[in-house]
C-alpha cells in the first residue's frame, strides 16, 4: 500500500471498532463498473459492495434523482404521508406483482420485517397458539446480523457470546427437500425462511429445481415460502430474481416450472443500486393485512428520498437489461474459468448462476491462498474478497461490457497462474 492509502486505513483503525478485515485497498471515486484509490489507481469493481451496485457505480439517472429529492424533502417520518412513498409503492408492488410492500432500510431489518410479518400470520390466520410458531431456516444461512438473526446462525464467529438467543427457528440443511418435508411435518411452522443461492457461505448453488420443490411443500403445508433475495434479486442471477430461473418475464408470468413464487419477498442491497439503504418486504394482502398501524415502523423505512432512488435503480435494471447481460456474461464467464479449471491445479470449481459467482481454491478453509489471491488480484486492478477461507466471489457490477469481462477474465487468470 501507498503511504497515503496507509494513513487513511490507520485513523480508520485508531478510531473505529474492528469489526471488518478490509482488503487494504482505500477508494475515493466509482464509475460503473470501475473504482479508484487515493492514488487514483483504477480498478474493477469485482465485489459490487456485496451485489449492492448491480447498476454500476454512481449510476447518473439513480444519482440524479438522489440528488433532486435531497434538494426538496428528505425525511417526513410515517407520521405524516409524503408526496414520493405512494409512486413508489405502487411502483414496486407492480413491478414485482405483489398487492403490497412495506419499506425499510437494511437487509437486516426487512428480514426481522418478513419474521415479524410470518409469525403474526401463523397466530392471526393459521391459528398456531401464541409463542409456539416455528420459523424454518437452513444451515449456513446469512440472512444479517440483529440478535434474532445471528440466534438462527450457524458460524461460530457471528454467534458467540451475543446470547441469549431468541427461540423459534428450526435448521434443516441446505438444498435437502427431504429435511424440508420432515420439519414440516410439525403443525406450529409458521414460515421456511431461505436464499435461492447461500451468497455468503459461499455462492452455494442448489440444485435446479430446489425452489420449485420447496415452494410445492411450503404450500402443501400452509407454510409461508420466505425468500431472501437481498443479495440474488434484482438481476443478479441473470434473471429479476433468483426464484425466476432462467425466465425472462421479471416475476409476472408465473411459469410453474421455473417462478417459485415467494409469498414474502425480501429485497434489499441493488434496489437502490448502492446509492441509499432501501430495503423492502413484499407479500399480498392476506400476508401483509396482519401488519396494523404501531406494530412495525422505521423512522426512515419509505422515505421519499429512498422512495425516488429505489424507482429510479429499478428502472436501470429495466432499460439497460441488467438479467440479461447478467447471464449471457455469467455464462461466458464460468465457461472461461472452467477451460482454466483443466489446466491447473489451484482451483477446484467456479460455480454461480448470472454474474453471482465464487471459485474454490485448492486450500483448507483457515489457509491464506485465497486471501493471498485477492491481494495480487488488487495489484492487477481487480477488487474481489474472500468469503469463507478459500472461496472467493466474484460479482461484478451488472452493467459490465464483454470486453471488460475478457480483460478481467484474462487479469483474473494471469493471476491464478501465478500461484
Ligand atoms: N440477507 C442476505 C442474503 C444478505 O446477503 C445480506 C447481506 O449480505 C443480508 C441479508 C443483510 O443485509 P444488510 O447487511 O443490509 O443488513
Amino acid at each position: 500500500e501507498s503511504n497515503k492509502s496507509q494513513q487513511y486505513i490507520e485513523v480508520e483503525e485508531a478510531h473505529g471498532a474492528h469489526n471488518y478485515h478490509p482488503l487494504p485497498v482505500v477508494l475515493e471515486r466509482g464509475d460503473g463498473v470501475y473504482v479508484w484509490d487515493v492514488d487514483g489507481k483504477r480498478y474493477f469493481d469485482f465485489l459490487s459492495a456485496y451485489s449492492a451496485v448491480n447498476q454500476g457505480h454512481c449510476h447518473p439517472s439513480i444519482i440524479n434523482a438522489m440528488n433532486g429529492q435531497a434538494k426538496t424533502l428528505t425525511l417526513t417520518s410515517r407520521a405524516f404521508h409524503n408526496d414520493k412513498l405512494g409512486a413508489f409503492n405502487k411502483y414496486i408492488t407492480e413491478y414485482f406483482n405483489f398487492d403490497k410492500v412495506l419499506p425499510m432500510n437494511t437487509g437486516a431489518e426487512a428480514v426481522e420485517t418478513a419474521i415479524k410479518i410470518a409469525r403474526k400470520w401463523a397466530y392471526e390466520k393459521k391459528g398456531v397458539a401464541e409463542t409456539d410458531a416455528q420459523i424454518i431456516v437452513c444451515d449456513n444461512n446469512f440472512h444479517g446480523r440483529t440478535t434474532t438473526i445471528i440466534s438462527f446462525s450457524n458460524d461460530e464467529n457471528a454467534r458467540k457470546n451475543f446470547g441469549p438467543y431468541t427461540p423459534g427457528f428450526i435448521k434443516i440443511p441446505y438444498d435437502d427437500t427431504d429435511a424440508l418435508e420432515k420439519a414440516l411435518q410439525q403443525d406450529n411452522v409458521a414460515g421456511f425462511l431461505v436464499e435461492p443461492i447461500q451468497g455468503e457461505a459461499g455462492v452455494y448453488t442448489p440444485s435446479d429445481d430446489y425452489m420449485r420443490k420447496a415452494k410445492e411443500l411450503c404450500t402443501k403445508n400452509n407454510v409461508l415460502f420466505i425468500a431472501d433475495e437481498i443479495q440474488t434479486g434484482i438481476a443478479r442471477t441473470g434473471a429479476l430474481l433468483a426464484v425466476c430461473g432462467k425466465c425472462d418475464c421479471q416475476g409476472h408470468c408465473e411459469r410453474q416450472e421455473t417462478y417459485s413464487r415467494p409469498d414474502v419477498l425480501i429485497l434489499g442491497k441493488a434496489l437502490s443500486g448502492g446509492a441509499y439503504p432501501v430495503s423492502a418486504v413484499l407479500a399480498d394482502d392476506e400476508i401483509m393485512n396482519v401488519i396494523h398501524p404501531g406494530q412495525h415502523g422505521s423512522t426512515f423505512g419509505g422515505n421519499p428520498v429512498a422512495a425516488v432512488v429505489a424507482m429510479a435503480a429499478l428502472d436501470v435494471v429495466k432499460d439497460e437489461s441488467l438479467a440479461q447481460n447478467a447471464r449471457k456474461l455469467g455464462s461466458y464467464f464460468r465457461a472461461q474459468i472452467n477451460e482454466y479449471i483443466e489446466t491447473t491445479d489451484t482451483v477446484v470449481l467456479v460455480r454461480g448462476r448470472g454474474l453471482l459467482n465464487a471459485i474454490v481454491i485448492n486450500d483448507s478453509e483457515d489457509g491464506d491462498t485465497a486471501w493471498n489471491i485477492c491481494m495480487r488480484l488488487r495489484d492487477h486492478g481487480l477488487l474481489a474478497k474472500p468469503t469463507h477461507g478459500n472461496i472467493i466471489r466474484f460479482a461484478p457490477p451488472l452493467v459490465m461490457t464483454m470486453e471488460q469481462l475478457d480483460e478481467c477474465i484474462a487479469i483474473i487468470i494471469k493471476t491464478l497462474k501465478e500461484f
